[in-house]
């Protein structure tokens, strides 16, 4: 079962990595868009461990909740209402219950994904975070019990693979052809949240 503690561990790990990569995800979203999104997602992931530092949490669905309320009040730009909204429905998934079982748990990272196309209007091949958590999502609905390596390979190949896309939505789209050649930011900070996840499974 995934407890509290991995929940607010997993989220202090992602904010480590995007911490460690943020002038990478801005030099990423330099090249296809505005050149925030590393500074977008430190501030957001920096708000999101002071706001859960110091709390009892009894449940993860109240940690991934306050996580989804500070991501969408703190970070400007469309990547805090995204995973905001990614946070928000795994909580609302989850809810009640100290631990939750892996079925519930990856039933939440599916109503997560969908709540980010749902939110951005957007669906796979679009060169947007999707492209990450629907490949992750659908690999670890045919596993049989938390997997770290599956998430690190799936989220690791399906963020690679973002470079050969033309964008559609967000941003990039507005440059056609030439965001091709170009990882997706969102999609690369997703990776990060995945290799955290992993890292806090094993
Ligand atoms: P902004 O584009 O507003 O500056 P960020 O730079 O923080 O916001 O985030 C950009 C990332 O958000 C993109 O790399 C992409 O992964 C994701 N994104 C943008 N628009 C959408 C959308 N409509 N649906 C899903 N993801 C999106
Ligand atoms: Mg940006
Ligand atoms: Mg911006």
């Amino acid at each position: 079962a995934f407890t509290v503690e991995q929940a607010l561990n997993w989220l202090t790990k992602s904010n480590e990595k995007i911490q460690e990569n943020k002038d990478y995800l801005s030099e990423l979203d330099q090249a296809i868009g505005d050149g925030d999104h590393g500074i977008n997602m430190a501030r957001g992931f920096d708000e999101v461990v002071k706001k859960l530092d110091g709390n009892d949490y009894k449940q993860v669905a109240d940690v991934w909740k306050d996580a989804a309320m500070t991501l969408m009040s703190k970070v400007g730009g469309a990547s805090g209402p995204l995973f905001g909204t990614a946070f928000l429905k795994m909580s609302m998934a989850a809810k009640g219950g100290e631990a939750v079982s892996y079925d519930a748990f990856i039933k939440a990272l599916e109503d997560g994904g969908a709540g980010i196309k749902q939110r951005g209007k957007a669906t796979e091949g679009e060169k947007t975070m999707v492209d990450v958590w629907s490949p992750v999502v659908k690999q670890l609905k045919e596993a049989k019990d938390f997997d770290a390596g599956l998430i690190r390979d799936s989220s690791k190949s399906a963020m690679e693979a973002t470079k050969d896309i033309i964008a559609t939505k967000g941003r990039a789209a507005y440059l056609k052809e030439r965001s091709k050649g170009h990882l997706d930011p969102g999609s690369v900070s997703s990776y990060y949240i995945f290799q955290a996840l992993s890292d806090c499974i094993e």
